[in-house]
Formats: structure tokens, sequence, C-alpha cells
């Protein structure tokens, strides 16, 4: 079975690898040539809007996924008519491309989420501020990803500049939640409408970008994960969604509000390679192609690390036991992710030196 991928990122590489035992083929579409798919697997180079190059790539495929939310609806709608089988379906990753769309799609299933409201004039700024309060978080509805498209408003001066810099594009203003941790849920559904869940992992961001994420997340209560599970659920049922769906949430007084969904695959669930009995990408693949889902259990305790602009010395990182390396092919640039490690203990207790060693030679 040939799969097509949009997106040819670290995500879609990881995809085929864990595709590969599965015997399944691959072929990316992705707008950058030498993007990190493009080394383990066919590859299309082109624009996502020029339906000559989405045809071409179309050709002798069985089924289309993708690991990039940033696909264009046209292209989603395209190859889903063409192919007939296109997951998870074009609905979902338009709704999940609007975070104001998707925030309101959240209240309509009774899933919790901070104070919302849309903005789109300096007036509607001024009245979204007055029901959030202050500090409020202004981000962009379309194309944000790791913090950027966003600005923290801590007093009411802060809303010129704000704007002067934001204004012109469709904006959501969001109230600032003083969250006590964030947690992900990694949740699969397959085509046979069978569902599995991975433990919910807490994640550490610094400047809007994913640190570190440690699994399964410590002192959580087991209703909580339930919670979690539940909201997914009518998330799955509602869009009528097949493959991978990661829900990000904000923790506080045991309760859950949701930031955001990604209907792919998710950095946060990378640890699930080595330290979970099926991986996540396994599991999306599993989940498309009808196969059984695996098993989502934990192997002891996990903590992924990215490496963010630079890569720390690897003999480092691989002479310390149950560190996992995986590199993505990417030249180095301020803020881009490099690559991660995934560091696997029996116990958290173990894990936790493990990451003070670690956190000797790599930022973390
Ligand atoms: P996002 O792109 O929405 O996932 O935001 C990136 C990061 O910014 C989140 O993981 C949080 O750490 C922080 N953040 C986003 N929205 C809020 C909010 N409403 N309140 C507090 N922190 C936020």
């Amino acid at each position: 079975m040939k799969i097509g991928v949009l997106g040819g990122g670290q995500l879609g590489r990881m995809m085929a690898l864990a595709g590969y035992p599965l015997g399944l083929q691959f072929r990316f579409f992705d707008k950058s040539a030498g993007a990190p798919a493009s080394q383990v697997a066919e590859f299309h180079t082109g624009d996502f809007n020029d339906e000559r190059a989405i045809e071409c790539f179309a050709a002798g495929l069985d089924l289309v996924t993708y690991e990039f939310e940033n696909v264009p609806s046209s292209a989603a709608r395209f190859l889903s008519r063409r192919i007939g089988q296109f997951f998870p379906p074009p609905g979902a990753l338009e709704m999940a491309q609007d975070r104001y769309v998707q925030k309101q799609f959240f209240q309509r299933l009774g899933v919790p989420t901070p104070l919302f409201q849309a903005v789109g004039t300096r007036e509607e700024l001024q009245q979204a501020v007055e029901l959030t309060g202050f500090p409020a978080v202004l981000k962009t509805r379309r194309w944000g990803y790791d913090g950027k498209g966003q600005a923290v408003l801590r007093e009411p001066s802060d809303l010129d500049r704000a704007w002067d810099s934001m204004g012109g594009t469709a904006l959501i203003l969001e109230g600032f939640v003083k969250f006590e941790r964030e947690v992900s849920l990694i949740a699969v559904m397959s085509k046979s409408r069978a569902s599995v869940f991975y433990p919910l992992t807490e994640n550490r961001h610094r400047e809007g970008i994913l640190r570190v994420s440690l699994a399964p997340a410590q002192g959580i209560d087991p209703y909580v994960q339930l919670l979690a599970e539940r909201y997914a659920r009518s998330i799955f049922q509602e869009l009528q969604y097949t493959g991978v769906l990661t829900i990000e949430f904000f923790y506080i007084d045991g309760k859950l509000l949701a930031n955001e969904m990604a209907t792919r695959v998710h950095n946060s669930g990378h640890w699930t390679i080595e330290g979970a009995d099926t991986s996540q990408f396994e599991n999306h693949l599993r989940a498309i192609t009808d196969l059984p889902l695996g098993s989502t259990v934990a192997r002891g305790a996990s903590a992924m690390v990215n490496f963010i602009g630079s890569v720390p010395d690897i003999s480092l990182v691989l002479s310390m036991p149950g560190a996992h390396l995986h590199l993505y092919g990417k030249a180095p640039r301020p803020g881009r992710k490099l690559g991660h490690v995934t560091l696997c203990a029996p116990d958290y207790g173990t894990l936790k030196k493990s990451l003070e060693t670690l956190q000797n030679f790599a930022d973390c």
C-alpha cells in the first residue's frame, strides 16, 4: 500500500520510519526540496496550491494523510475527492486551522477552554479585553505555531503596540491562564471505530516552543485522564475522525482547559517511539490503514527533550543509559527543531537523575 503524506518534515520522516516495518510505502509532498522526509522516501516538491503538482503527487496513491496542519483545504479536498481515502478528514483539518473556530467547536462539545473572543478591529480588541481582563494573549487565528503570531497583553498600554504589529489579520484574544502544568493527550481512532489513548504527557514550553515532555505525566488523578479521553471521544464522533488527534490542555485545580488541538501526530508524542508499546506514528498508520491498534501502555518513565537551534555533543548524549537520539537532517538555524532525545528509565526517580545529567550539556 502506498501512502501519500502532505508535508515532509520530521513528523513525516518518523511516520515513514514507523511504516516500513508494516510493509507500507510512502510518497511525500513539500515545498522544500531538502525537507527531512526527502532523505527516507520518495519525495515530490511543489506548491500546495499547484493543482497539477498535486495531481502528479496523487498518481498511484492508495491513501493520503498529512503531517503539517497548514495544508490548504483546496489541496485536501482535491485529494480527498481524487483518492477517496484522506485521513484525518478535510473537515477536521479545516476546523483545526482556525483557533477561533476550534474554540467555538470545543465550547459546543462542552470541552472547557480559556475565555476567548474573536478580534477583527481595534474596537473589538478593546471589547475583548474587557471580557478577558489582563493579562491576555492575542493570537493570530491562522498559521501560528510554536508561539509565533502571539503577544501577551499585560496592561492597557500594550494594546496599541500589539495592534500595530498584529492588527489587520483575523485575531483571537484569550484570557491568560495561570496554569499549573500543560498536558497533552494523544488519541487514536481507527477506520473500524476502535480507539486507544496514550497516558497524558506533561509539556514544558519556553518562548512558546515545546522544550521537554514527561510521560506519563505524574500526579494526575486517573479521573483527569478519563476526562481528557471523554473530550477526545466526543471530538472523534463529531468529526467522523480517523487517525491520531492531539489535544493540548492547561491543567489547573484538577481541571482541564483545552488550548488547541492538532489533527496529526505531535511533538509531545515523540516519547512514544521508545517509551510506549506502540508509537504514535505506528498507531496513526494502523488507524488509517484499518489495522488493529497497538497498545499505548508506557514502558516506565520517559522524557523527550527537543534540540532547538543547536545539537549537543551526540557522544555525550549517547553515553547516557536509556538515551535514544533522533536527528532530523536539518541545517541549524535559531529556533529550529533539529532533533530530540528520549530518555527512558524504569521509574521517575531514575529519570529525574538522567535529566539532570543531560542538563549538564544540553539546553533543557
Ligand atoms: P499555542 O501556540 O496556542 O499552543 O501557544 C504556545 C504556548 O503559549 C502554550 O503552550 C502556552 O505555554 C502559552 N499560551 C498560549 N495560550 C495561552 C493562554 N491563553 N494562557 C497562558 N499561556 C498560554
